[in-house]
């Protein structure tokens, strides 16, 4: 008689993909190369690593061209320039053939010793392992509250809970691969995506390390910018937001005016109040222009996606028989069509 695990693996099939997207991290890569063989060789299932090269300058691409041409399970997609971490996300899941697909970082912060214990989790039925940081090495106060404070808005606003102090680090099944690649948007904030997918989850908990070599690539101003994407996709509570202070605004300008009017009515002119006027006209024209810019965020994504461009350009594909390096592959989700 056969188990209801081994049903599963049956269903299953047997082929891991790890999906890696890298900018300008040539330093770090042998040892996150060595690491990752050393798991492999423990695993007893056909695997294959997909890096992504999103568009880095430090002979990251050569690197790695070299590792595939060396009979290392290597594949390399590299984008035409630096997309971002979640466009080089998207193309890396979009090239990953595996039954289960891992995403993780190149900078070893996400350690791959992790990954025999997800795929375990997976054999055993789960579709989505998530890996929580128990803590954060090497990250001030300053970045940790902040992102503290980013996912506990990000929760309260939205309709699909992101786990709070998940990255992107996490084993997928192919069914939930292929749910994400049916998103269609191009405002691509992957964290919120996973959690709209949704599926049968299992959490595992780890310490998070330093980054092995090289420098990370966010600033505050991209992490921002991240945020903002983050919140902007997945609620329309800003919008609210714009329309309750608007109103409130106008309540208080209205009764304000009102009782201005009643006052002069009942004890004549006064030169007085221009002060006030003055507060109360910068006031609502603040809110206005509060408002108009909530809206214009909103109107522009809109414009984003009407203008349905493709998420990345893939420059070539190495270790990939399918396609000849130096052919421009145009890169969507759901399908791929040279260009
Ligand atoms: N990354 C990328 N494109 C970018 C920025 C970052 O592919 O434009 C990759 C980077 O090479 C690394 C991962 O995203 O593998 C996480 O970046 P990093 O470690 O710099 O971020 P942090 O861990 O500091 O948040
Ligand atoms: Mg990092």
């Amino acid at each position: 008689m056969i188990s209801r695990v081994d049903h599963i693996n049956k269903m299953r099939g047997n082929l891991l993909s790890i999906v890696i997207p890298v900018f300008n991290e040539r330093e770090v890569l042998p040892e996150c190369l060595a690491r990752l063989q050393q798991v492999i060789r423990q695993l007893g299932m056909a695997v294959e690593i997909v890096f992504v090269d999103d568009g880095s300058c430090d002979g990251t691409g050569e690197y790695l061209i070299d590792a595939a041409s060396h009979h290392q399970p290597v594949r390399l997609v590299r984008l035409s320039r630096n997309f971002g971490k979640e466009a080089a996300l998207s193309a890396g899941l979009s090239y990953a053939r595996g039954d289960a697909v891992v995403v993780m970082d190149a900078d070893l912060q996400d350690p791959p010793e992790l990954i025999p214990d997800m795929v375990s989790k997976w054999q055993q039925g789960a579709d989505v392992v998530l890996m929580q940081r128990r803590t954060r090495q090497g990250e001030g106060w300053l970045k940790r509250s902040t992102a503290y404070g980013f996912y506990w808005l990000l929760q309260k606003l939205s309709r699909s809970p992101i786990p709070v102090n998940t990255g992107d680090f996490r084993l997928m099944s192919r069914r939930v691969v292929d749910a994400l690649m049916e998103l269609p948007e191009r405002n691509r904030f992957m964290k919120g995506l996973f959690a709209w997918v949704g599926m049968p989850s299992v959490v595992i908990e780890y310490d998070r390390p330093e980054r092995a070599a090289g420098d990370t690539k966010w600033n505050y101003p991209g992490l921002v910018r991240l945020a903002w994407e983050g919140i902007t996709s997945f609620s329309t509570a800003p919008l609210r937001l714009a329309t309750i202070v608007g109103l409130a605004a106008a309540t208080i300008g209205g009764a304000y005016g009102l009782w201005i009017v009643a006052k002069t009515l009942v004890l004549g002119t006064s030169t007085p109040g221009f002060p006030s006027l003055i507060a109360v006209v910068t006031f609502l024209g603040g809110c206005q222009l509060l408002g108009i810019g909530i809206v214009g965020e909103y109107v522009g994504k809109t414009y984003l996606e009407s203008k349905q461009r493709p998420l990345y350009l893939v420059r070539d594909v190495i270790g990939d028989p399918g396609v000849a390096a130096g052919e421009l592959v145009r890169a969507m989700p759901g399908g791929n069509a040279r260009v």
